[in-house]
């Protein structure tokens, strides 16, 4: 049932932050719902959650039809955005987790209505299937786009390798963090960078000991569904 894994999340949210002390309320779960249809997402409105991400931008817009009457959801849009479909989904969507380049930002800048909160996607683990901004260049990037009035740089995301051990997934949550805490001590009014989207199904109970703010989690919600 969504409802029993829906708590066993939660539950696993509180553990993780009572183990580091940390406050239930710094933690925003995400729920990626990218495998499954409208009526799953309303299933999990029921029990509060109304935090939804998705990864395509046709699919988001037709949930988001079909949710009309869902005024409360939040939209996540967490996927790799071709610069062609920006102007589609930009000014719908309440934080986008894949800010990767300057020609994204850019075009971001052209078609935005409003300021727009993006995490800046960074490759912490450097591989070469994997878009992001590399870490030595971060802060440099999240500089040049001082000039975008509609981005504001709300934090930093990344993804852990899906094989890497529990050693490795802390070491990379940890140097995100070191460069979230890098670029928020510098207060760039466009770029206050106080969260930090990280954490998985596989992973997320790492990241939030680590630091995360925001935690995208799909199959653990869904198994067994
Ligand atoms: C699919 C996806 C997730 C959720 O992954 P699960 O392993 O199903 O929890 C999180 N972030 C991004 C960017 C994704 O594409």
């Amino acid at each position: 049932m969504i409802s029993d894994n829906l708590r066993k999340v939660r539950q696993e949210i509180q553990n993780s932050c009572a183990l580091v002390s940390r406050k239930v309320e710094e933690v925003t779960l995400v729920a990626v719902t990218k495998s499954v249809d409208s009526a799953k997402m309303k299933e999990l409105y029921e029990e509060d959650q109304t935090v939804f991400a998705e990864n395509r931008v046709d699919v988001l817009l037709q949930k988001q039809a079909e949710l009309a009457d869902y005024p409360a959801i939040e939209w996540h849009f967490i996927g790799h955005l071709q610069r062609r479909k920006v102007k589609d989904i930009i000014n719908k969507i309440d934080y986008f987790h894949a800010l990767e380049s300057l020609k994204l930002a850019g075009e971001i800048q052209k078609r935005a209505q409003k300021a727009i909160r993006c995490f800046v996607e960074v490759n912490v683990s450097g591989e070469a299937s994997k878009l992001g901004i590399r870490p030595e260049e971060v802060l440099s990037f999240i500089q040049s786009l001082a000039s975008y009035d509609k981005i504001e740089v709300v934090g930093l995301m990344m993804m852990a390798p899906y094989d890497s051990t529990v050693e490795e997934q802390r070491s990379y949550f940890t140097q995100l963090k070191q460069l979230q805490e890098a670029v928020s001590v510098q207060k760039y009014s466009h770029a206050p960078c106080t969260e930090l989207s990280m954490g998985m199904s596989n992973d997320y109970p790492v990241a939030i000991e680590v630091g995360a703010t925001y935690v995208r989690v799909g199959s653990a919600l869904f198994e067994d569904e």
